[in-house]
């Protein structure tokens, strides 16, 4: 198995020393059994622990906490859901505005556990920047976006219009036309978190075993290999390794994403760039691209990956020299100066999609089955609103969490919606990918003539529409 700490930037600047808790050796009865010790299963352990002391609650890792997502991720935490727009369609406007009020809350309600539970992870609130900096179509895409948000219920307070004057007092990027800033985002180290998180659940009575694969699940029982957990309650939250336990591959897709970090950067650098608050930052393609300055002064810069035929779980993530220099590429766009700048480690993990690319946080009642995920690369934030919005749903509260259009509460997991059998999955999935990457290579192209600029963005428009 890969050597832990080189597991991502995050892990390797981890203090502790990252052994694995002892697995679960003898068979056990719980209340709630918790499979994944990411975000999602152990802010779900931690708001049912807190409520219903009483509960035995116990989760299983088939590595250690923070091996997935979480200990990998780019460290964004925003207070927003994948396609919210579209799960907010049906709401009236008052509806509407307490959902969006409720999704922005999140990245204060993670702070507020932080400060309780003494978890340093280098929180900085210090909002979001997406830019229009590689070519003008991005200003036009980001203005038509922020209208958008505008009809939504969303003010001037959430979002709001950047000139590239008013731009440079926070991030100077090359040739800025502009960009949209939001001040409901974080940014933070997440394996710090996610292993604070772990500390905290178990200093709440809630044992976690590690090196523990479930191998099956029943409602009712979960098997590992040397012993079983008998439960009324299952919640798998394993996100990007869905594929791992069917049926939850059908509604889940796994995608890569891969980072960069680049060494410290000195501060006549970051005086040059900015970014002094802790924001994140992107620039506005479709090759989902995201980043942040870290505590210790390093760029970590992420771009979209890829999908395996089969679902295939991507476990090597040693980056090629074409997945590093397209992100090196990415970011000396923005920042000509870094264009030579060491970068020190590379890496990427898996997440999960979900069909029509909407999250949900599901709770089947007669099975014993609660599940949150298909976050979609945005799932800092929202396992934490999965989490709680779980442990409200396993506690058959009735609350805003609950009455969310993303709740499916007393629904079967067939109700999720399922991607097609493979070769369409596989076919389709890239197919899109690749319509997104000829659109940035095409518009990128100052020399790209009008016509041939429309074709790409029209091409990539149309197989966005399948996407949802
Ligand atoms: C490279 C990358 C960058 C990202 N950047 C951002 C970002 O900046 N902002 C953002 O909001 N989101 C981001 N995301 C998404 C976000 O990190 C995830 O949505 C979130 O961490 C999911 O948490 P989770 O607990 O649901 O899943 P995970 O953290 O993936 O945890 C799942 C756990 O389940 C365990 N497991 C798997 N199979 C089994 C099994 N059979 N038995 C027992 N255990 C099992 C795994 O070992 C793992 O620990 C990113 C994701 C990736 C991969």
């Amino acid at each position: 198995m890969q050597p832990l700490r080189t597991l991502s930037l995050w892990m390797d600047q981890l203090d502790e020393p990252l052994c694995a808790r002892p697995a679960l050796r003898e068979d056990l009865t719980a209340d709630v059994c918790i499979i994944g010790a990411g975000y999602t299963g152990l802010w779900t352990a931690y708001y049912l622990k807190r409520q219903a002391p009483q509960l035995d609650i116990a989760v299983i890792d088939a590595n250690i906490a923070g091996f997935g997502a979480s200990g990998r991720n780019g460290g964004w935490l925003m207070g927003n859901l994948l396609g919210e727009d579209r799960l907010l369609a049906t709401l009236s406007p008052q509806q509407r505005r307490a959902s969006i009020d409720l999704l922005h809350g999140i990245p204060e309600e993670v702070h507020r556990v932080l400060q309780r539970e003494g978890i340093d992870c280098d929180y900085r609130k210090g909002g979001v920047l997406y830019c229009a900096a590689r070519y003008p179509e991005q200003e036009r895409s980001l203005r038509a976006h922020l209208d958008d948000l505008y009809r939504q219920g969303m003010t001037e307070d959430d979002y709001r219009w950047l000139r590239p004057e008013q731009l440079e007092a926070q991030l100077r990027v090359n040739n800025a036309y502009g960009a949209i800033y939001s001040p409901h985002t974080a940014t933070i180290q997440p394996a710090r978190l996610v292993r604070g998180l772990a500390r905290a659940v178990e200093a709440l009575g809630v044992p976690i075993y590690e090196n523990t694969p479930a191998i099956d699940w029943l409602p009712g029982e979960v098997r590992t290999p040397l012993a079983r957990v008998r439960c009324q309650w299952t919640v798998p939250a394993v996100e990007g390794y869905a594929t791992n336990l069917p049926p939850l591959g059908k509604h889940q897709l796994p995608v890569q994403s891969l980072l960069v970090a680049t060494e410290p950067l000195p501060e006549a650098t970051w005086a040059q760039i900015g970014l002094s608050q802790g924001q994140a930052f992107s620039e506005s393609s479709r090759q989902v691209t995201y980043g942040q300055r870290t505590a210790d002064n390093r760029l970590v810069f992420g771009a979209r990956g890829g999908y395996r035929f089969g679902g295939r779980l991507r476990e090597d993530f040693n980056l090629d020299e074409h997945e590093v220099e397209l992100r090196r590429y990415l970011f000396s766009e923005l920042f000509p100066q870094l264009q030579h700048v060491r970068i020190t480690h590379t890496w990427g993990g898996n997440l999960g999609m979900a069909r029509r690319f909407r999250p949900h946080m599901l709770c089947d009642r007669q099975r014993g089955i609660a599940l949150a995920g298909g976050y979609g690369g945005e799932g800092v934030g929202a396992s934490n609103l999965g989490g709680r919005t779980l442990a409200a749903l396993i506690l058959n509260q009735h609350n805003e969490l609950t009455g969310q259009p993303w709740v499916l509460d007393n629904r079967p997991l067939s109700s999720l919606a399922s991607w097609p059998p493979e070769p369409c999955r596989w076919l389709g999935y890239n197919a899109i990918i690749h319509s997104f990457v000829h659109e940035d290579r095409t518009l990128a192209n100052p020399a790209s003539a009008p016509w041939r600029r429309r074709l790409a963005g029209s091409l990539a428009d149309f197989m966005e529409g399948f996407m949802h």
